[in-house]
């Protein structure tokens, strides 16, 4: 096993589980194995206070002069589920077929590691020409409920001239991609009451109100027959993929079947058919009723009108949509269309922002162009459903341009059983790192007052 293989594997048997206050210890393992590891590189490395567990922080300042990148990944991994559906531990990283098997092998741990290694390798050369932080958190798998406060406290600490992070998928085995969009993500509750009890359906129906009704009518008109969202103001300020983006998505773009055999669904829809699939799952937003409860739901029947009905919606909004605008959207249209003496309530839960790349920061070619000789093969721009909350924050707070390259696969099973990471893209993904962070000095620098200047050499002054 080659040094940097070793040292993911050794992280890899640590069970670093941040949900299960049983794996505390884990937890603490995993941070003191980290802060070692930063130590050893040369790196300063401390822990900053999270909401349940402290993130890992290490910094290596080269030059304060050159350009400094802040890396993003996260140490805590989720439960391994039932031992039985694994073929070896969970916690005891075994090699397959050139893939790693263990919990957090692809989400997050492989991945973040190819950045620590990359930044290893320079070391060892004596090559690190740019500014190097860390920031490994230990709360992502529970919503990272700590990164806004900590971004807020330390802003200084963290800042940098860019982000970079690898918690995504490349497309397939052999097609780099990087990812250049994040859905936001708002969910609300609407629950409804029409009496104070349930009712006889004869004695009452025809006289007594159905809630459930009421409610199916307003949820039923949320989306129109195209499948287009029609709450008023709601596409007012979706932006819309550039010419490259969209000739990108559709280098990828998934038929019907595979989408199908993919999710293990039916059919497709749900969306607007005038878009790509591509579009639709990464470009435009969406609206589900995610659950949906009223009345008697046991075996057999009860002949009652319910005197409550509650659903659950979620909305995954795109840049530059603002969740507020859409809250108060849905709150006026569920209250005008209540009857007037309904009781009713919204409840909303925390959101996750939504997040567009500066794809046209000259970055962007020179992580294709690495990317491309790495892996021989042209990188495409490609987006994500889901979010990843932290992303929108830092960036945000940071103000710097956002880089995210997934070197995991989509059947890499994370969350699931016999998780594992590609040790091709591992190795890969460190080649593909350490030429970008070499590169990264030429570039110009959009977050310094004076850009480095490009001379050219010239017998004829007067023309350049
Ligand atoms: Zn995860």
């Amino acid at each position: 096993m080659t040094p940097s293989l070793s040292i993911l594997s050794d992280l890899l048997s640590i069970p670093s589980v941040s949900t299960d206050p049983e794996f505390a210890s884990g937890m603490e393992d995993a941070r003191s194995y980290l802060l070692t590891l930063f130590t050893s590189l040369g790196f300063t490395a401390h822990l900053l206070p999270g909401r349940l567990h402290p993130a890992v922080f290490a910094s290596y300042i080269v030059n304060p002069s050159h350009p400094t990148v802040l890396i993003y990944g996260h140490y805590d991994v989720q439960p391994a589920g039932a031992p039985s559906q694994w073929t070896t531990p969970a916690f005891e990283p075994s090699i397959r077929k050139n893939r790693i098997y263990a919990r957090g092998a692809t989400d997050n741990k492989g991945q973040f590691m190819i950045h620590v290694m990359a930044v290893r390798k320079m070391l060892e050369s004596d090559a690190l020409p740019i500014n190097v932080k860390f920031l490994i958190e230990g709360e992502e798998e529970i919503g990272s409920p700590g990164i806004e406060l900590l971004t807020e406290n330390y802003k200084t600490l963290l800042s940098a001239d860019y982000l970079f992070l690898s918690d995504t998928e490349m497309p397939a085995l052999g097609q780099p991609a990087i990812d250049i969009t994040l859905r936001g993500c708002l969910d609300v509750e609407i629950h409804i009451q029409t009496s104070a009890q349930d009712l006889h359906s004869g004695q009452f129906g025809g006289v007594a109100p159905n809630p459930a009704q009421i409610l199916a009518k307003f949820l039923s008109r949320l989306k129109n027959g195209s499948n287009k969202i029609t709450l008023p103001g709601f596409y007012t300020d979706v932006i819309s993929p550039n010419d490259e983006e969209i000739r990108d998505f559709r280098k990828t773009e998934p038929s019907d079947t595979q989408l199908l055999k993919e999710g293990h669904y039916f059919f497709v829809g749900g969306g607007e058919n005038r878009y790509s699939l591509n579009r639709r799952r990464w470009f435009e937003p969406t609206l589900d009723i995610t659950g949906l409860d009223s009345g008697y739901t046991g075996i057999g029947t009860k002949s009652i009108i319910p005197d409550t009905a509650s659903a659950k919606i979620s909305i995954r909004f795109v840049p530059d949509q603002d969740p507020e605008q859409i809250y108060s959207s849905l709150a006026s249209s569920l209250h005008h269309s209540l009857p007037k003496a309904t009781v009713w309530r919204l409840i909303r839960y925390p959101v996750a922002s939504a997040f567009k790349a500066p794809t046209d920061h000259p970055v962007f070619e020179l992580v294709k162009s690495s990317l491309k000789s790495v892996f021989g093969r042209p990188a495409v721009f490609q987006g994500q459903g889901g979010s990843i909350g932290s992303v929108p924050v830092l960036v945000r707070a940071l103000g710097l341009p956002a880089v995210m390259i997934g070197f995991g696969l989509p059947d890499e099973n994370l969350h699931s059983p016999n998780e594992h990471f590609s040790l091709e893209n591992y190795f890969k993904g460190i080649e593909t790192m350490s030429r970008i962070y070499s590169a990264l000095p030429v570039l110009h620098l959009p977050n310094r007052p004076e850009s480095i200047p490009i001379i050219l050499e010239t017998s004829s002054p007067g023309l350049l």
